[in-house]
């Protein structure tokens, strides 16, 4: 039997659901594909995962940033020129 093959297989779960069964990086437990090597593995938002995106990091920089921004307009413009209506702010 030839050596490569008794190597340490790669257990990480492939999309069509199989186990990859790649030889594990030296050392470690998965392939150099699947979080053996360094930057390897899923992606940083994982976009498979995403369901509507409403809590995802961007949604929730755009909002913190639209939130700065009003305020900071909210701050600058005279109180009669702001209107509050019905939970939504708006600066005419
Ligand atoms: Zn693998």
């Amino acid at each position: 039997m030839n050596l490569m093959n008794l190597a340490p297989r790669c257990l990480a779960k492939t999309r069509r659901a199989t186990l990859c069964q790649s030889p594990a990086i030296r050392g470690k437990k998965r392939c150099r594909l699947h979080g053996g090597a360094k930057g390897s593995g899923a992606p940083k938002g994982n976009q498979n995962a995403l369901k509507h995106g409403e809590y995802s990091a961007k949604t929730k920089a755009n909002e913190k940033r639209r939130q700065r921004r009003f305020l900071k307009r909210l701050r600058e413009s005279p109180k009669e020129n702001v209107f509050f209506l019905s939970g939504r702010h708006w600066i005419i």
